[in-house]
């Protein structure tokens, strides 16, 4: 087919994702859509894929993509008349130490709460499942009984053949050399034959990607691994009914093919590849077999299989795949360039994910916005420095790991730290911090005592920082902490139209007087929450706006996306500017006099203002707002200032009993208060009054904002879902959210967070639930285990607010 010069949309790439995209881009109506591959279809990384498709993946959201990807497959032959090669003969997951049988109970309950059909069963009937297998080490397995596997190859040509009935048209060995750009949008592509405009160009370039959108000026942190597994000669009882097997604690899967057994590795520690580049000339390529690294998994395959040890191997495949920093796949329209969008980076699980990828990146391209919250996978969780090939080059070597490691709750990255630190990191780290990362942002997330070894010891029950946070949450009720808060992503706002354009986006009155800092919400035109921050403003024409590190880059996009033409607004990011030292309980108005000597009373500064103070010499705004639920002033001062007021308000901070407190006793003390948390709590699918956070709308502002009438919408026909606090009555579980909420043995949602509540005495979560909320019993289910638990719609710390504005 010759290269056209013209089409609505191009789809750079025909590997399964691609096809995928093409294929629900016609599927909504969009006729004149252009698949371009430099070489042939599947020749990427889709051709060797092992096939494995799963329903259940360990978000709510990747899981729902995953159900849809097995629906899709399952209809695409009678749709297509291209056979897939699906089968659902179910998977099984076997445990084989404590710590993973209590993992995958939690998994079990997290199926539940999100509908996904499955069974816990005993070694037994894992026997019986898998006859081959040596079952004296499993404790226990997970089966899903519609899992399966599936042919990559047909399962992608019958994407591409169902995208060319509905009016695509897919072009083989054209390479995109380049995209086309203009005024900050994308517009087409070069090509080695020639330029193709476009009004969308869509990234499905594989371990391509990154290279795809550097031609764009666009980050995509991806870097492909060398991805390993073995097929067997025939073998006696590899049947077709045999079901996927994974070996998780030997990080190893296993599938039934055509006779043979595959097996596969996700081992601890990859191999990054093509450091230098992917060659020109790949196409349907395997690299080099590198038995000495495979050899730790055989072993203990033929010890779990041991007919093994008697077959020889047929087959040894090493193939690439891309793997990103967190495991994650990359989606959605790039921060920085409008109308260019990315599916790339599938770590290993591409072809289960292509399908709903596909279909949601075509909602979202044909729609302006995602059908529903895929924060887990937005591009724009990314940080400039993760695309950097120092950085990526350690961490997917740890990141594909990880895959089949223990999923710990609170497990930290041991890989390409030390990226981002606070001007007090030493500083910290003298006072016993053991550092966690957010957005390659090292915070001391708590503080070893004396004598005793400052690192994690994991496991799904209490950690052994579990007393540091409960002593680090007493020291904020009932005296003072110290919060290192300088992750935070700042951006100044400044220019004649800033209170403007602030007001318009803000669902909460973010103007009045110099000072003022208001917690508010920016909302997307359904009234879903994009944004949850805190807008504070320092002269009639400047704002500070604080929100997240992990949010930083799709905060900036929001505020870029929604300035109008002619509007003078220079949006400027301050965050490596200012060091937050979060002073918070009720001595820390003494504390903070004392090293200031302002006068901080409730007539000098009320809660909820800003007032430029001293810390000895230090210049520092400081905001009397609180995310702990106690009184106290988030302190910004200027970055070289930092070490000389961090050691003004330690030095003073003796006699007031200060402590250093981490994130995690923040985290713990912001449940109890039942403050949300953006990402989890809420998001771009949660609105305002669903959340309970009806209070910091202000309906009456003039000129509205975004996101009004969906909430007027919304308050008429009522609320089907709204969040609600719980707290365990047992005082021993520790659950990390995901749990399923059962009411009156019926289930009607799910935890959405979770922590300690150490001042209330038990587990504290966050939820939504559906239908009129606190009448009867409420249980939840932890590691399969219902627990009742309390619920109320008003925090159960403090709930007038009273302890904050003292
Ligand atoms: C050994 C192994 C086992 C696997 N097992 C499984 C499994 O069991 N289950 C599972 O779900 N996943 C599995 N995967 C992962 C899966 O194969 C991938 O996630 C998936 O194939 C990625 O698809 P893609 O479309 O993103 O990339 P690709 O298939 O690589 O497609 C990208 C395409 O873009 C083209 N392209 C690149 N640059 C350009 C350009 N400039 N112009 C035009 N075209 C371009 C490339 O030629 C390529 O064809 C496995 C991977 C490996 C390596």
């Amino acid at each position: 087919m010759s290269l056209p010069q013209e089409a609505r949309v191009v789809v750079i790439g025909g590997g399964i994702v691609g096809c995928s995209v093409a294929y629900h881009l016609t599927k909504r109506g969009w006729k004149d859509v252009l698949l371009l591959e430099r070489k042939r279809l599947t020749s990427g990384t889709t051709w060797h894929a092992a096939g494995l498709v799963r329903g259940m993946l360990h978000t709510a959201n990747l899981t729902r993509m995953a159900q849809y990807t097995l629906q899709l497959y399952r209809g695409l032959e009678a749709e297509t008349g291209q056979a897939t090669g699906l089968k659902q003969n179910g998977s099984i997951s076997i445990a084989t130490s404590p710590a993973r049988w209590e993992e995958f109970r939690r998994v079990a309950s997290f199926a539940t709460a999100v509908g996904v059909e499955h069974e816990v069963i005993d070694a037994r009937r894992v026997k019986q499942l898998w006859p081959m297998l040596n079952i004296d080490d499993v404790i226990g397995a997970i089966h899903y009984p519609n899992d399966g596997q599936t042919n990559p190859t047909d399962t992608c040509m019958a994407l591409a053949k169902g995208a060319r009935m509905g009016g695509a048209r897919i072009v083989e060995n054209v390479k995109v050399t380049g995209i086309l750009t203009d005024k900050g949008r994308a517009v087409g592509v070069a090509t080695d034959q020639g330029a193709v405009k476009a009004d969308v160009v869509v990234n499905c370039a594989g371990m391509w990607g990154r290279e795809v959108g550097r031609m764009a000026g666009v980050d995509v942190p991806l870097h492909p691994c060398e991805h390993f597994y073995v097929v067997t000669e025939p073998m006696e009882g590899a049947v077709p009914s045999l079901p996927v097997l994974r070996d998780m604690d030997s990080h190893a899967y296993w599938k039934e093919d055509a006779g043979k057994l595959l097996i596969g590795a996700f081992e601890l520690k990859a191999k990054p590849w093509a450091l230098n580049g992917i060659p020109e000339d790949f196409e349907f390529g395997e690299l080099p077999e590198d038995f000495d690294h495979f050899q730790p998994i055989l072993e203990k395959a033929m010890t779990r299989v041991p007919a093994l040890q008697k077959v020889g191997i047929r087959k040894f495949f090493n193939g690439p795949e891309s793997f990103t920093p967190d495991q994650r796949y990359l989606l959605g329209e790039a921060p920085n360039l409008d109308r260019f969008f990315v599916a790339c980076g599938f770590n290993s699980i591409g072809i289960q994910s292509g399908g709903g990828a596909g279909k949601v990146l075509a909602d979202w391209i044909v729609d302006g916005e995602p059908p529903f919250d895929l924060w887990d996978v937005d591009i724009r969780r990314m940080m400039p420095h993760q695309a950097r090939t120092t950085y990526l080059r350690d961490r997917v070597s740890e990141a594909l790991g990880l895959l089949y490691a223990m999923h710990w709750p609170h497990r930290q990255f041991e890989t390409a730290r030390d990226i981002r630190r606070s001007a007090l990191h030493d500083r910290l780290a003298a006072a016993g911090a053991v550092f966690g990362e957010v957005a390659g942002f090292e915070r001391a997330n708590w503080y070893a005592k004396p004598g005793q070894q400052p690192a994690y010891a994991y496991a799904y029950g209490r950690q052994n920082w579990f007393q540091n946070a409960a002593d680090e949450c007493r020291a904020v009720r009932e005296r003072v902490g110290l919060i290192d808060q300088s992750s935070f992503a700042k951006f100044l706002l400044e220019g004649p139209d800033a209170e403007r354009l602030l007001q318009r986006i803000s669902a909460n009155d973010v103007g009045g007087p110099v000072g003022r800092a208001v917690y508010t919400q920016w909302l997307n035109d359904k009234g879903g929450i994009e944004a949850d921050l805190t807008v504070t403003r320092l002269a009639t024409d400047r704002y500070l706006v604080v929100t997240a590190a992990a949010t930083a880059v799709r905060e900036r996009t929001h505020l870029r996306r929604h300035l109008e033409e002619g509007e003078r607004v220079a949006i400027t990011d301050v965050s490596a500017g200012y060091a937050v030292l979060g002073l918070h309980g009720p001595r820390s108005r003494d504390l903070l006099a004392a090293v200031s000597g302002a006068d901080l009373s409730n007539a000098a500064h009320p809660f909820g203002t800003m007032r430029e103070i001293g810390i000895g010499s230090a210049p520092t705004l400081a905001i009397r707002i609180s995310y702990v639920g106690e009184l106290g002033w988030e302190l910004y001062v200027p970055a070289d200032h930092a070490v000389a007021a961090f050691d003004s308000i330690r030095g003073a901070g003796e006699a007031h009993g200060l402590a250093m407190v981490g994130m995690h006793a923040m985290d713990c003390l912001r449940i109890e208060k039942a403050y949300r948390h953006w990402g989890h709590d809420i998001t771009d699918e949660d609105t305002p009054l669903q959340a309970g956070l009806g209070f910091a709308v202000a309906w009456e502002k003039p000129g509205g904002f975004v996101g009004r009438e969906a909430l007027l919408a919304q308050k008429k026909i009522g609320l089907d879902r709204r969040l609600v606090q719980f707290l365990l009555t047992d005082p021993e579980p520790v659950m990390y959210g995901g749990e399923p909420i059962f009411h009156g043995g019926a289930l009607v949602g799910r935890t959405s967070s979770a922590a300690y509540g150490h001042t209330l005495g038990g587990c504290v979560a966050l939820g939504y639930v559906t239908g009129e909320p606190l009448g009867g019993a409420y249980e939840i289910e932890v590691a399969k285990r219902r627990i009742p638990a309390t619920a109320s719609l008003r925090p159960l710390w403090d709930p007038s607010s009273a302890r904050m504005k003292v």
